[in-house]
């Protein structure tokens, strides 16, 4: 069984790394959404804490 990037549910069948194509659709969002964050945020947002 595989663990999905995204939700982190397990499965059979799924799309590349994810559970599922909304999973998969879902974690593409997130990585725009971050590209896009940090071009905007170049020299502002330096201090951004991931846990
Ligand atoms: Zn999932």
């Amino acid at each position: 069984m595989t663990q999905c990037k995204e939700c982190g549910n397990g499965y059979e069948v799924g799309v590349r790394e994810f559970c599922s194509e909304d999973c998969f659709k879902k974690n593409i969002q997130k990585r725009i959404d971050d590209a896009t964050a940090n071009e905007k945020s170049h020299t502002s947002k330096l201090t951004k804490e991931d846990s």
